[in-house]
């Protein structure tokens, strides 16, 4: 700006001093000469204002200012209206040439003062920026420029009286060829928005694009050249469609051109080298004075480094790393997107469990376990993308939720004769052996269906009904499926109830201990007794142990609770020791929780330690299954219980599928022949002869042998004639508080000169506890 107006002042001032002079009229050359003062009086003010712009402040003060321009403004009036400015013109042989007035004379002393002051002003920041280079030569442009500005009222001397004619042209082209080049050079004053925005575009490392509002580049900033792999040339004009592969520019424009703000985006492109980046957006319109936008700008962030993170994140969050397939929040995720974008679906959600996936784990190992989770994954793919009805991925999806728990959620399936199918598929497909490393083993799986929404409406209920019809399935003895029905969750109701009793029952100490004795028949005398866990409850009445035992197991209270039993009965034997009955025995029923629990021996030592027992006396009962799974587990822990001197106990014997070979191997101590066999021992030949087998293989290995329970005196016969005389039964006694056994056994108690006792058993009532 203040270079044009200098510009502007020195053609007003001379093309109308140039028209005067060859103007063969006086009057209009008057006229004329008036018109080219203007653009005299003017100069020194515009070249002050482009210095103070160029090469930075002046440092005037604003009254000096002010007097520049009260002067600038007083000689243009004079010029224009005064005599006294141009005072007339003379018939020169050059032609007409001005003759100033006093006021003319008056500013031509102004006009040499101004422009010289204005080159000392530089000569003296000549000195002062001595060691800046850059300003040092723009102060000695500058003292030049203003030198040579003064230099051009050489062609106000004819004016002045002297008679000296110059050519001022040559001086005028030297003095905008020097104002120029300090304009272009040396400019800092003037660092305009656009100065700095074309800056900032050029060094920022965003890729940035303006575009026009038919969507073709006006600007591309270097590293959006780089980022595309185009040239700048290449780039402008062309579409921006061209340059990203897609339209997708095309709808923030007309957005933005709506005056709606537009949100930040992601876009997906291929860079210059050919991969696929993904792109961060943020755009906004380009208005002025109002009105509606005409260009838009672009500012892309390269987001692909933080994406692929992104992704990475999720795939582990989300996916089953040994199957691929998605895991449980993967699974969550996923269905939980369909139910919201697809309100009205339906679903049908087979929960599937591998039947013998522990046993493998436990006996083969780990890897056997993960590499049989792998084939199952496979079959499971195989089998259900080969069915023509749910080829594409979008109606099916297949899960592992953790362990050997696998997911089939059916999208489309309303049919549930399409489903049967499909689970009967699976099931055959999975009953197929599976190589494990050259050793084979048929695992098979148990099903549980669930349908949304007739089942239920949300995701966790209906995961919890497929589960309960999974149940079903195992409990219909495995291999097979089963559909939820009501039924199912009423009993999964009732079962809950029972857990939430069960553990306010821990919390308020309801549980008990009662004690059935344990009789030689020979000689009718009381040998010792079987701890057995009572919980009486005041709605439900006494609640069988078959009934809460296994429950309290599955909810991992069992071993708690054992504990408790282990040291009440302790604590009950020591008080029948202390009594003198020093032979008794109590057998306390070990769950396999507590059994398989690293701290048990140390708290079977604590349990002795505490209450004084001889370990001979105590009898830990384990059941077939605890001792015949888990292989050499069991063998330790059966061996480190028998290091403190404790005796172990087979409960059940016979129902399971122990041998006696292995019973030796462990050290068993004794074994408890089922009920069953005591029932059958009276009546059923082929039972009885089973149990006299027992028996007399027991015996041959020198175990104890235990008949329970015994209702009367037939089976106690037969028993006692099979060799065995250890018995227990509602014959002797039913379960009874640790009171009344304790009487029982004070009333057989040896008295001093009796050391030796026979108990006659009395009268035992026969109530059950
Ligand atoms: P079990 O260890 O086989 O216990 C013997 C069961 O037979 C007891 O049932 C007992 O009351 C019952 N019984 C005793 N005499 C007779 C008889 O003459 N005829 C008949 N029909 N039954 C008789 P109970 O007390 O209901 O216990 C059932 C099962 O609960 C026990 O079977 C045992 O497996 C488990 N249990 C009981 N208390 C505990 C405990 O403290 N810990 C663990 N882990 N399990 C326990
Ligand atoms: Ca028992
Ligand atoms: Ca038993």
């Amino acid at each position: 700006m203040p270079f044009l107006a200098l510009a502007q002042c020195a053609a007003v001032w001379l093309f109308f001093e140039g028209i005067a002079v060859n103007t063969t009229n006086p009057d209009r050359a008057l006229i004329w000469y008036q018109v080219s003062a203007l653009g005299a009086v003017c100069f020194p003010i515009a070249f002050a204002w482009f210095t103070h712009q160029v090469a930075g402040p002046l440092r005037l003060a604003l009254p000096l200012w002010q007097t520049g321009i009260a002067i600038t403004a007083m000689f243009v009036i004079a010029a224009l209206v005064s005599p006294l400015f141009v005072g007339g013109v003379a018939d020169t042989s050059r032609g007409y040439q001005m003759v100033l007035g006093l006021v003319g004379r008056g500013f031509v002393l102004v006009f040499v003062a101004a422009m010289f002051a204005l080159a000392v002003f530089y000569a003296v920041q000549l000195k002062r920026h001595a060691n800046s280079d850059y300003r040092h030569r723009r102060a000695r442009v500058l003292v030049v420029t203003a030198v040579l500005g003064a230099a051009l009222l050489v062609s106000y001397l004819p004016a002045l009286g002297i008679p000296y004619y110059l050519d001022t042209v040559w001086m005028m082209v030297g003095f905008f060829a020097l104002a120029g080049y300090v304009n272009v050079r040396y400019r800092t004053g003037d660092i305009t928005p656009a100065l700095i925005g074309r800056q900032i575009a050029n060094v920022m490392p965003e890729p940035l694009l303006v575009l026009d509002r038919n969507g073709q580049v006006h600007q591309i900033n270097p590293a959006a050249q780089r980022f595309f792999g185009i040239a700048r040339d290449a780039a402008t004009g062309r579409s921006a469609r061209r340059l990203l592969g897609q339209d997708a520019l095309r709808q923030p424009i007309a957005s933005l051109m709506e005056g709606r703000a537009v949100d930040d985006f992601e876009l997906e492109v291929t860079d210059g080298n050919s991969r696929r980046r993904t792109l961060s957006v943020s755009c906004s319109a380009v208005c002025e004075y109002g009105e509606s936008p005409h260009a838009f700008v672009f500012i892309m962030r390269d987001i692909s480094t933080s994406k692929a993170t992104q992704e990475h994140i999720r795939e582990l969050a989300y996916v089953d790393a040994l199957t691929q397939l998605p895991n449980r929040a993967g699974f969550c995720e996923s269905i939980g997107r369909h139910i919201e974008q697809a309100p009205d679906t339906r679903i049908a959600l087979l929960f599937l469990d591998l039947d013998r996936f522990k046993l493998v784990n436990d006996n083969l190992g780990h890897d056997a376990g993960d590499k049989m989770l792998k084939v199952v994954a496979r079959r499971l793919l195989h089998s259900l993308r080969k069915d023509s009805a749910h080829r594409s991925d979008d109606d099916l999806m297949i899960a592992r939720l953790g362990g050997d728990e696998f997911v089939i959620a059916l999208y489309t399936s309303h049919d549930l004769i399409q489903v049967r199918d499909i689970c009967e598929r699976v099931l055959r497909t999975l009953s197929q052996p599976i190589d494990l490393g050259g050793q084979e083993v048929f695992s098979g799986a148990s099903i549980g269906v669930s349908h949304f929404p007739d089942d239920a409406k949300c995701l966790s209920s209906l995961l919890k009904c497929a589960d309960l019809a999974l149940y079903a399935a195992k409990d219909a003895g495995r291999n097979t499926f089963r559909f939820f029905d009501e039924q199912m969750s009423a009993r999964s109701r009732a079962r809950a109830a029972l857990e939430a009793d069960i553990r306010a029952a821990v919390e308020n100490q309801d549980f008990r201990v009662h004690f059935q004795p344990i009789v030689d028949h020979r000689t009718r005398t009381i040998v010792g007794a079987e701890a057995l866990l009572r919980w009486h409850h005041d709605q439900r009445g006494m609640v069988r142990p078959d009934e809460f035992v296994p429950v309290a197991e599955e909810m991992g209270l069992m071993s708690m609770l054992g504990d408790f039993v282990l040291r009440t009965a302790c604590e009950e034997l020591n008080r029948w020791h202390e009594l003198g009955l020093t032979h008794l025995n109590v057998a306390v029923n070990i769950s396999e929780h507590q059994f398989r629990r690293d701290t048990f021996s140390s708290s079977v030592q604590r349990a002795l330690d505490d209450f004084d027992i001889n370990p001979r006396r105590l009898i830990l009962e384990l059941t077939e299954s605890v001792v015949m799974n888990g292989e050499g587990g069991t063998r330790d822990g059966v061996r480190s219980l028998k290091q403190l001197g404790i005796r172990i106990g087979i409960d059940d014997f016979g129902t399971g599928y122990s041998s006696f070979s292995s019973m030796e191997q462990l050290g068993v101590d004794m074994v408890k022949v089922d009920g069953r066999f005591t029932r059958a021992i009276a009546n059923d030949d082929q039972a009885s002869a089973v149990a006299q087998a027992i028996i007399g293989m027991a015996r041959n290995l020198n175990l104890q042998v235990i008949a329970e329970g015994v209702e009367d005196e037939a089976q106690a016969d037969r028993l006692l004639r099979a060799n065995c005389s250890f018995m227990q039964g509602y014959l002797y006694g039913a379960p009874m508080p640790g009171e009344q056994i304790l009487q029982l056994l004070r009333a057989e108690a040896p008295s001093p000169d009796q050391p030796n006792p026979t108990l006659s058993l009395p009268q035992i009532s026969t109530t059950r506890h």
